[in-house]
């Protein structure tokens, strides 16, 4: 649609207009190679636990003699299934977001209540854990861009923080104010991510090893839908950590000043 557009507009500049065809395709080559790229990673990691699926309903079968086994096959099928619906759940997640771009049509998103959905998100694991999340700095502020697509993005956070966590341990929710953007950061105390690691964590499907830690429900999506809403609210998304003592998470987002003007207008 795009670049139809674009070189309807150069039509009269001749030479120039071939230039403009040439740039697009290479662009459209890229985007298509991005997409095969993803189907086929989908496929993958879609058949694998299917396959761990099918193979434990054989074992069930087999052990239909032994209780004992037949319950811990049916244990491992359910964690399974679980990640299975959790896996669904993102890619569509992610293919919803590759839709739309916010900066179309922003809306000013509270940053109050859209941090307290993503904390009462993880709050019943989190309280299971005796994991304690806790939310400080500014009141009041918005974000502007898409309140679903920023519930999510904290959200993802949030659900990191408390799964790659300690028990007992404390989670961090922290906003600031800037003159043009609102940062969120997540402080954990958790294991940590290895410096060679931390430039592949928002790759879709990137997992560090999974024998590190407890958590092994996870898809290695969370992180790149993440950056995917940074990247369409024109943020961005940062982290620092230390291996074995805990990482920080700052998702920067465009701020929107409506509120504070009409209170200046007010006061
Ligand atoms: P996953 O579903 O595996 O959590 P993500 O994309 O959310 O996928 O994260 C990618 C990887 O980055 C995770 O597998 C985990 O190893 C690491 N990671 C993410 N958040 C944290 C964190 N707060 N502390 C330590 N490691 C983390």
């Amino acid at each position: 649609g795009q670049a139809r557009h674009v070189t309807a507009r150069v039509a009269p500049l001749g030479t120039r207009q071939v230039l403009v065809l040439v740039e697009d395709r290479t662009r459209e080559r890229r985007v298509e190679a991005i997409r095969r790229d993803f189907v086929a990673n989908v496929s993958h990691e879609l058949k694998t636990p299917v396959g761990a699926i099918r193979l434990l309903a054989e074992a069930v079968q087999d052990a239909s003699e032994d209780p004992e086994a037949v319950e811990r096959f049916a244990g491992r099928m359910i964690t399974e299934s679980d990640r299975l619906s959790r896996l669904v759940q993102q890619i569509i997640e992610l293919s919803r977001l590759q839709g739309d771009n916010p900066l179309d049509e922003p809306s000013p998103v509270p940053l109050d209540s859209v941090v307290a959905t993503a904390v009462d998100a993880t709050a019943i694991d989190a309280q299971h854990r005796g994991i304690s999340v806790v939310t400080s700095g500014d009141p009041g502020l918005e974000v502007l861009g898409n309140q679903e697509q920023v519930t999510v993005a904290i959200g993802n956070l949030v659900a990191n923080a408390v799964a790659y966590s300690p028990d007992r341990s404390s989670v961090l929710v922290a906003t600031r104010a800037h003159e043009q953007s609102v940062e969120i950061s997540v402080t954990d105390q958790g294991i940590g991510i290895p410096a060679g690691e931390i430039d592949r964590i928002f790759e879709r499907f990137y997992r560090i090893d999974p024998a590190r830690h407890r958590s092994t429900g996870g898809t290695g999506l969370g992180l790149s839908i993440v950056k995917h809403v940074a990247a369409t609210h024109g943020g961005d998304i940062r982290v620092w950590s230390v291996e074995g003592q805990g990482s920080t998470f700052t998702l920067t987002l465009p701020r929107n000043h409506a509120v504070r003007t009409n209170q200046e207008a007010r006061t």
